[in-house]
């Protein structure tokens, strides 16, 4: 038995309540088989098996205060994964289905999805099962302020630097911010996010979907093709969604598709800059559902109760990219069976997982250009990245300097993960070039340590 199904094996049966934790790391695991033989002195110092187990999962309890007086308990995660290239680098995500498996398994994405970036960050992830949906600001506020008032012994700029992802965005942030800069009486950029006036990034905001829609367009050239025309199927209505649909359109594609928890909108006309406006606006200060896309334009049509794949799929809608932004495992075999049926031809990850294992066979074995989150979203962290370098040097870069840095890091991404798919006998595995590309220069700078 191979030290790769010794680990995937020690993991199932030693995270049995972990299942989003152990599909993340069978995937990478089953990706790392190519670089056993070549590097003996990874299996030698146990690398494989120190690079599943967590440095340390922090777990404690919020207590807050709604506006009736009512006293709630949440809680709260940092799981602290992988320190080897720099310090602890990932988001923090309220949502009820929060756990510690979900944190575990966002957790070690990020430590490869980081390492990708160039950027010496490490790999962490947060938290907790609280759920933003309804809860007015000052609920959010001091929910925020609950959750800061233990979070903050355990992180700082050189130590762990929390962001956004599902749930937090820049009011979350700000409030985080604000009573961490309180308590600790210093500011520096231990949070990444921030608003511009308190030290965040130009183009922080757009990062994710932007990188995830230069990611796709390098793929596609790998083909001799581009955006221009295209029928693009992207899913959520979030940060990384609204992104993705301005770029894919700036570049000529047609944005067909946006979804939340309640539904799904299809405008077949394409979601262009007006028309995303408004979502920007209705997502963002008015916090208000997808649905009502189609009372501001009624030729689109909404399907409730359904995701994008389940609408393509049901509907048999042509679509030749896929950029799914929503959230984890929300296409199945089935639904990339229906994708491929229906023509697509990239796929580009711009949420966390959002392929299961079955869908990711599915496409590799149709020829599907994959681009997988790790490589795909790493925009966002990757200007994270680029905030706390500004926040560092104490100066702040503009928007153009940033976006190119930006398009930069996306091309080494993609490159890095060509070349390692090559060297590593996987040519054009995108899958498996991202995962040893980012796992190399883990491994190495933890051999480098010792055993620690
Ligand atoms: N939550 C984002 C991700 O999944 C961003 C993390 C960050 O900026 O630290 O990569």
């Amino acid at each position: 038995m191979s030290v790769i199904d010794e680990v995937i094996e020690k993991v199932k049966s030693k995270d049995k309540d972990q299942p989003e934790f152990i599909q993340a790391m069978t995937e990478v695991m089953g990706t790392l088989r190519p670089t056993v033989d070549k590097h003996p002195e990874f299996v030698k110092a146990k690398i494989y098996e120190r690079i599943v187990e967590p440095d340390r999962a922090i777990i404690f309890r919020v207590p807050w205060e709604d506006d009736n007086q009512e006293v709630h308990v949440n809680r709260g995660f940092r799981v602290q994964f992988n320190n080897a290239i720099g310090p602890y680098k990932g988001g923090l995500r309220l949502h009820p289905s929060v756990n510690l498996g979900i944190v575990k398994f966002l957790g070690f994405e990020q430590i490869f999805k980081n390492a990708l970036t160039t950027l010496p960050m490490g790999g962490g992830k947060g938290g907790a099962d609280f759920d933003p949906k309804g809860k007015s600001d000052a609920e959010v506020m001091r929910f925020c302020y609950a959750f800061m008032r233990e979070l903050y012994r355990h992180i700082g700029p050189d130590t762990d630097v929390p962001a956004g992802d599902i749930g937090v965005g820049g009011r979350e942030i700000g409030y985080m911010f604000g009573y961490y800069k309180k308590i600790v009486n210093e500011h520096t950029g231990v949070l990444t996010g921030k608003g511009l006036d308190y030290g965040g990034s130009l183009i922080r905001p757009q990062a994710t979907g932007y990188g995830v829609t230069y990611f796709a367009a390098e793929m596609l050239a790998t083909r001799g093709v581009d955006f221009k025309g295209k029928a693009v199927a992207i899913s959520g209505s979030g940060n990384v969604a609204q992104y993705a649909v301005e770029k894919v359109t700036q570049l000529g594609g047609k944005a067909v598709t946006l979804s939340d928890s309640s539904g799904v909108i299809v405008d077949e006309e394409g979601i262009n800059a007006e028309k995303l406006a408004f979502v920007m606006d209705l997502k963002g200060i008015k916090r208000g559902r997808i649905s009502e896309y189609v009372e501001k334009y009624p030729r689109a049509k909404y399907f409730a109760n359904k995701s994008v794949w389940d609408v393509i799929k049901e509907q048999g809608l042509h679509i030749d990219i896929a950029l799914p932004s929503a959230t984890q495992n929300e296409i199945s075999e089935d639904h990339a069976t229906a994708l491929v049926k229906n023509g697509v031809m990239c796929v580009a990850e711009g949420a966390n997982m959002p392929s299961d294992l079955g869908a990711i066979k599915i496409f590799q074995d149709n020829n599907v250009l994959f681009g997988p989150a790790k490589a795909a979203n790493a925009g966002g962290v990757a200007v994270s990245g680029l905030e706390m370098s500004q926040n560092s040097m104490r100066l702040a870069w503009t928007s153009e300097e940033v976006d190119a840095r930006l398009r930069g890091i996306m091309k080494s991404i993609h490159k890095a993960s060509l070349d390692a798919a090559e060297a590593y006998g996987k040519k054009g595995d995108y899958l498996t070039g991202a995962n040893i590309a980012g796992f190399i220069k883990v491994a190495r700078a933890m051999l480098a340590y010792g055993i620690v």
